[in-house]
Formats: structure tokens, sequence, C-alpha cells
């Protein structure tokens, strides 16, 4: 165990966050020679801004202080966090939230802004931009051979470890799970979001100044009649992001997805759309309105929410999965990409403990048996959550003291994460399964 180890290769398979924060982390350790592949010809992201809590914040500069710095200088706006009522008996009531409310409680960054921070200055020989993956074979399914990767050119290159960050449509959630499609394809869960961005003054203008004061900025929820509204600064507070949720238990699918059969777009009619949100009259959310159905004036098109059922791993001896590959959930508590930091963060530590290939499955099982529980924790948070912030709580409804009693400690599981327990806990897997555990 105490000799150098040789050369480990490790290929991460999408160049989405996930993969990109792994990337990060891995870099650090001299044994370990990685590539990222993307299918698509450039590093994208796309879908409404991402919240980074303090804590998920400490979880990026962890993987690499760098990261943290990626945030402001993707123009991430420091802000606070609140819920209110916008139908009911107690429009307009604050629902407190622990840990969240205190101004620069979290930071919200665009997307691609932030990806493209987060690459900025990676050795370009490691990404591969235009680089789709065909296939995945295992060189010696009782060994220690390799994987070999085949590219829709034709052409192949042996790895160690696959990982798989290829989101939540990847391809390579069935090379872990076989092909059981109810548990490879997400599945509609029956909420759909609309996110737009909207300049800060034309924001104004709609909704008003109160809520959207660039010297506090606040992140505010809106608990509607089965629906949900939330708005915040983003990209420096030049620009307000909007996104607007509700569920389709009621209404029809307009359109099917070919892999899956799940359902990814729901159509509305301006004034089916602006029905839905009548009962929600304050003005803030009335704006809200207005602005989206400015933009979608023959039809209101809104994306349909998947989720993967729970995974009974997300691994084998040497591909694992990350991030939406692993868990598609809801984005009510924004925990997938808080769950994916995390995830890489514990994958990339546990690599970097390799002292051979053959040790690799240890690592990955190690990986899994404490990442996982805690994705499966967020993904029945997030769909708590989403019932509630849309006035669907089950005995809770848009009843604000019912609704202060189930959300104020909702967050409290990402917030207080202990990530150094999480990472002792992984490398004490993983010894105990390599039997030595005083190796390093
Ligand atoms: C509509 C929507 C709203 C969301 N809202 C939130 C939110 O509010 N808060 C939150 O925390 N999270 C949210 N999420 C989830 C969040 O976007 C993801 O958790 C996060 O982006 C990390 O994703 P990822 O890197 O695992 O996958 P992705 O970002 O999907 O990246 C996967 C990458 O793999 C590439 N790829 C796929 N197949 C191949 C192949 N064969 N070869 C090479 N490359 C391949 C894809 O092109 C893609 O770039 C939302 C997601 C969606 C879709």
């Amino acid at each position: 165990m105490s000799s150098s180890p040789s050369t480990i290769r490790v290929a991460i398979i999408g160049g989405g966050l996930a993969g990109a924060a792994l990337l990060r982390g891995l870099l650090r350790y001299p044994h370990i020679a990685v590539d990222m592949y993307e299918s698509r010809p450039a590093f994208r992201e796309e879908g409404p801004g991402l919240s980074f809590t303090t804590s998920t914040q400490a979880i990026l500069a962890a993987i690499d202080p760098e990261l943290e710095l990626c945030l402001d200088r993707a123009g991430a706006v420091s802000t606070s966090f609140e819920v209110r009522t916008a139908s009911g008996p107690h429009t307009g009531r604050r629902i407190e939230v622990n840990g969240l409310e205190a101004p620069g409680a979290k930071k919200i960054v665009g997307r691609q802004a932030f990806l493209t921070e987060m690459l900025s200055g990676m050795p370009p020989r490691m990404m591969h931009p235009g680089a789709r993956i065909s296939s995945v074979t295992d060189l010696s399914p009782g060994g220690h051979q390799g994987l070999l990767l085949t590219f829709a050119d034709g052409s192949q290159k042996k790895y160690d470890i696959v990982v798989g960050a290829d989101g939540t449509h990847g391809f390579t959630r069935g090379l872990v799970l076989g092909g059981d499609e109810a548990l490879v394809s997400p599945h509609s869960t029956g909420f759909w979001s609309l996110p737009m961005k909207v300049p800060l003054r034309r924001a104004q203008q709609a909704m008003g100044t109160r809520y959207l004061d660039p010297s506090n900025p606040r992140q505010i929820g809106w608990v509607g009649d089965g629906t949900g509204m939330i708005h915040n600064l983003l990209d420096n507070g030049n620009e307000v992001e909007i996104v607007v949720y509700g569920n389709m238990d009621d209404v029809e699918v307009a359109e099917e997805d070919g892999a899956s059969g799940a359902s990814w777009a729901k159509l509305f009619t301006p004034d089916e759309f602006h029905e839905m949100f009548a009962s929600n009259q304050l003005p803030v959310c009335q704006g809200m309105v207005d602005l989206i159905q400015s933009v979608y004036t023959v039809q209101v098109a809104a994306i349909c929410q998947l989720e993967h059922t729970p995974a009974p791993t997300y691994v084998t001896k040497n591909v694992c999965l990350i991030g939406d590959s692993a868990h598609s959930m809801l984005p009510f508590q924004g925990a997938s990409v808080s769950i994916a930091i995390e995830e890489a963060l514990i994958l990339s530590s546990l690599l970097g403990r390799l002292p051979s290939k053959a040790a690799i499955p240890a690592a990955l099982q190690a990986y899994d048996q404490v990442c996982r529980p805690r994705a499966e924790l967020a993904t029945r948070s997030s769909a708590e959550t989403g019932f509630l912030v849309t006035g669907r709580g089950p005995s809770v409804g848009l009843d604000a003291d019912l609704l202060q009693h189930q959300l104020r400690h909702k967050w409290d599981f990402l917030l207080e994460v202990d990530i150094d327990a999480y990472r002792a806990a992984a490398n004490v897997v993983m010894d105990q399964l390599l039997g030595a555990e005083t190796w390093m």
C-alpha cells in the first residue's frame, strides 16, 4: 500500500456543473489523469439561476478555493431568502425560514456565467467539448483491465474509472442500473416551472420597488393556491429572475419526450395562465404574471419537472454517477446543485486517496454508501417542499401558521451539513473495505 500509485485515468462524461466541480476537485491529485467529455460543441448550462448557501460555498472552497471566487466573478448576488403567502386567509404574511433570512445568507448566480468561470483556466487538454460518448465497455468484467470509451466518431480510449455526469437524460445511468426503464428514465412529477429574466428597471415598473431594492437584495417565494412564484436579483443586480411553478394534476399534457415517455412541456393559453394566478392579488405577484404574459402572448410554455426513482446504487466497480444522472430531484430547495457539489468533494477526496487501481471499487462503494442516502433525503425533502410552497401541503394549504411550522426547519439539512464528518465517514468505509485502516 505504501508504493507510489500508478496513474489512474478518469473519464468524466458530461460537462455540466457536477462534472466541472469534480474536474476541479481531481486536478489537485498528481496520480489522477482526468478528461471531461461534453457532447455539445461548447460547455453550456441552461435554466434558472442557482443558489449557494454559505455551507455550499464552504464546500466549493474545499474542492478548490478558487471556486468561491468564481461565484463573485460570475456576478453572484448576496441575498436573503423569505417566504410569503400570496393567497388565502393570510395573504402577505411572512413565513420564517431558519438560517436563510439574514442578508447574504446565500448567493444566487447565473448558471452559464458560473460554469464559464469554473472552467476558465482549466487545462484545455482535459476538456473535450463536441465529444459524444456512444458506448462504454468493461474490458474485464471480473478484473481491473479498465473501460473502453467509444466516441460518436468511432475513436476509442481506455480509462480506469468512468464518472457519469451526463444529467437527467444521460446514458450512464443505464451502465450502472442496467435495462430497468423504471429505474433508468426520469418520470414526470406533475410539477411544471417557467423561468424568465427581466432587466431590473422593467421588473420594477411591473412589480414595484418594495421587494426589488438592489441595496437590500432579497429572494422571495410567494405561496399561492396551487402555484408558487419566486423572484430574485441576478447578474450583479442588473436583472431580475422570476420563476413560477404549478402542478398539472388536472391539466392535459402537451408533448411527450420520445426517449423516456416522460412529458417535458406544458402549454397554456394566456387566459388559462392568467386564471391560475388570479387569486394572487398582490401587485408584486400580478406584476410577475404580466411580465410573463408580455413575452408569451400566444402560448405559455412551461417545463415539466422530472425526477428519478431512487437508485439502489450509484456505482459499479469502476463506473459511478454524480449529480443529476444519479438523482434528478425537484428544484424547490435548490438542493440538486448543493448535493452535486458535496458529491464532487467526497468523490474527489476518495479518488485522491487511491493507493492503486485495485482499490477503485472500495472508493466507489464508499462514495455510494455515504452520498446516496443524503441525496435520497434531499429528493424527499424537495418533493415535500414543492407541495408546501404551492399551497398544496396536505392539511396545510395556505394556512400561514401551519406553513411556518412545516417550512421553518426545512433547509436545515443543507445548512447544517458537516461535510468533514461525511468525508471522514467515507474514508472509514473505504478503509474498512480495503481491510486496512491505516494505510494512508
Ligand atoms: C428546468 C430545471 C430547473 C432546475 N432548477 C434548479 C434549481 O432551482 N436549483 C438547483 O439546485 N437545481 C436545479 N436544477 C438542477 C440543476 O440544473 C442540476 O442539478 C445541475 O445543473 C447539475 O447538473 P449536472 O451537471 O448533473 O447535469 P447537466 O447540467 O444536465 O449536465 C450534463 C451534461 O452532460 C452532457 N452529456 C449528456 N450526454 C452525453 C454524452 N453521451 N457524452 C458527453 N456528454 C453528454 C450534456 O450535454 C450536459 O451538458 C434544475 C434543472 C432543470 C432542468
